[in-house]
């Protein structure tokens, strides 16, 4: 699936001579601003030009690339994002699981956690029956 791009010369993030950008990275931009953003998955820190810290990355929190809302949108270090990309489907990360495992500690849905994670629901229901996630709820 191709990003949409709009055409918005003035916007910080506009490429300096076509003048376009990802609506996607434009719709997060207009809702969390400039600045030092963390990553929402390992929480390291990034910047939207990756000049003083690694480049910000927009994921779509549930995998559609059509689905720009804010709300949906997430900054993202590289190798998370790439970690999260749906040709993981089916498998998880080393992250994912952290990431899973930290949802299922707060007592999220399965569905819910796979639905993020782009993964099914039984992916998530292993990870729940496992005893290296009961022994981070204690940790
Ligand atoms: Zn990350």
């Amino acid at each position: 699936m191709k990003y949409q791009q709009v055409y918005e010369p003035r916007h910080p993030l506009a490429h300096p001579k076509a003048g376009t950008l990802f609506v996607h990275r434009r719709n997060l931009y207009d809702h969390i601003g400039e600045g030092i953003h963390q990553c929402n998955w390992c929480g390291a820190l990034l910047t939207w030009d990756g000049v003083a810290y690694p480049k910000l990355c927009v994921d779509h929190l549930y995998n559609d690339t059509t689905d720009n809302d804010p709300d949906h949108l997430v900054a993202s270090c590289h190798s998370c994002n790439v970690r999260r990309a749906p040709h993981w489907k089916g498998k998880l990360s080393t992250t994912d699981r952290r990431v899973a495992r930290h949802f299922l500690s707060q007592g999220k849905a399965c569905a819910w956690i796979a639905n993020l994670l782009g993964v099914s629901r039984s992916t998530i229901q292993k990870i729940k029956s496992n005893r290296s996630y009961q022994r981070d709820l204690i940790s």
